[in-house]
């Protein structure tokens, strides 16, 4: 009776192993199916959403020195050195720099800056191998970098959020084509002609 039940057992164990094979396979075989995706990474990018929060843009000509920014910040990061001119009555300027080693790219700065001296552009490579390379001063904080979609070097290649319907391969697509989706205004226009 005992060695019938091992037996038992020992099927109901070779039958559970060979359905986590089944089960195992069936997810190769569907990738065996599949193109790859691979991004080839620095020669191919992603053109980056229109939303993307890249590293900070700084126009020190429209800079007030107000330090809004600093007192938006999580954690106060902005360094705003400024003096006042007496003779004009106002403040001046002196340097402006943001850490990009610290800022956790929350966008506050750039949402409530008064005069826009502020915006996020999609860079995102910012490795370096020294962390104090990453404090940017104004004159780096003033250069504008180079689109994905204008670098000669580069190859872009659309997001998944920008493909069409049923378009899973970025490389199939000229980063050229129409986007997925209603613009705004043919938004507008299909809800005007519905009501
Ligand atoms: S909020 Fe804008 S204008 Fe004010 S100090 Fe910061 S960058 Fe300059
Ligand atoms: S993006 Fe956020 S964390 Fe970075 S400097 Fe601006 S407010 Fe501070």
């Amino acid at each position: 009776m005992k060695f019938l039940n091992k037996v038992g057992e020992y099927t109901k164990d070779a039958i559970q192993a060979a359905k986590y094979i089944g089960q195992g396979m069936s997810v190769t075989f569907d990738h065996m199916r599949r193109r790859p995706i691979t991004v080839q990474y620095p020669y191919e990018k992603l053109i980056p959403s229109e939303r993307f929060r890249g590293r900070i843009h700084f126009e020190f000509d429209k800079c007030i020195s107000c330090e809004v920014c600093v007192r938006v910040c999580p954690i106060n990061l902005p360094v705003v050195d400024w003096t006042f001119n007496t003779e004009m009555k106002k403040k001046e300027l002196k340097s402006y720099s943001i850490d990009f080693g610290v800022c956790i790219f929350c966008g506050n700065c750039v949402e409530y800056c008064p005069t826009n001296a502020l915006s996020m552009t999609e860079e995102y490579d910012l490795s370096t191998f020294d962390r104090h390379e990453l404090n940017f001063d104004s004159v780096a904080l003033g250069r504008m970098p180079t689109k994905v979609t204008e670098d000669p070097f580069v190859k872009p290649i659309r997001e998944l959020a920008y493909l069409p319907k049923g378009v899973i391969e970025g490389h199939e697509v000229p980063h050229t084509a129409r986007r997925a989706g209603l613009r705004p205004e043919e938004i507008a226009e299909a809800t005007s002609e519905n009501k």
